[in-house]
C-alpha cells in the first residue's frame, strides 16, 4: 500500500476521493480530505492519484 498524503493548499473538498475510496479517505471538518490513519484501497496508486481533479493527492 502506498503512503497517501493530500496537499490542504490544494484540495478543494470536493469529496471524490472519499466517495472512491472510503476506507482511505474522508473529508474532514475543514473540508478537506484526510488520509485515514491504516486506511486501504483495493484500487491502483497511479489511478486514486488521478482521481483528484486538483492533483492535491501524491503517492510514495
Ligand atoms: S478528490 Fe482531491 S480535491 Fe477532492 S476531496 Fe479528494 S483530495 Fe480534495
Amino acid at each position: 500500500m502506498a503512503d497517501f498524503r493530500v496537499d490542504d493548499s490544494l484540495c478543494t473538498g470536493c469529496g471524490l476521493c472519499a466517495a472512491s475510496c472510503p476506507e482511505l479517505f474522508e473529508v474532514g471538518d475543514d473540508n478537506k480530505a484526510h488520509v485515514k490513519p491504516q486506511g486501504t484501497c483495493d484500487k491502483d496508486p497511479d489511478e486514486i492519484v488521478s482521481e483528484c481533479p486538483v492533483n492535491a493527492i501524491t503517492a510514495e
